[in-house]
């Protein structure tokens, strides 16, 4: 099911080992994703809002590195 994101909710996101520094979520969303040492990503600081292009973020990773869950209810939100 295609992720539907609702723009009110504070996401608290990671990147995963498998991140190969494509850069497409720190294209999309650099005020969330900051190119770390070692050629991976890394989150700038959680939570994070959630809008249309952290979500854009979420779904370019092309090793589907980044997951995300609601910073409340620690519900899964992405994948
Ligand atoms: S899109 Fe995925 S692989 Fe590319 S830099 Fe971000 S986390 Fe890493």
């Amino acid at each position: 099911m295609r992720y539907v994101p609702t723009m009110s909710r504070q996401l608290e996101v990671e990147v995963g080992p498998t991140c190969i520094s494509s850069g497409y979520c720190r294209n999309f969303a650099p005020e969330v994703f900051g190119n770390g040492p070692e050629r991976k990503s890394f989150v700038k600081s959680n939570p994070v809002t959630e809008t249309p292009a952290l979500i854009e973020a979420f779904e370019s990773c092309p090793v589907e590195a980044i997951s995300a869950v609601d910073a409340e209810t620690k519900e899964e939100v992405f994948p």
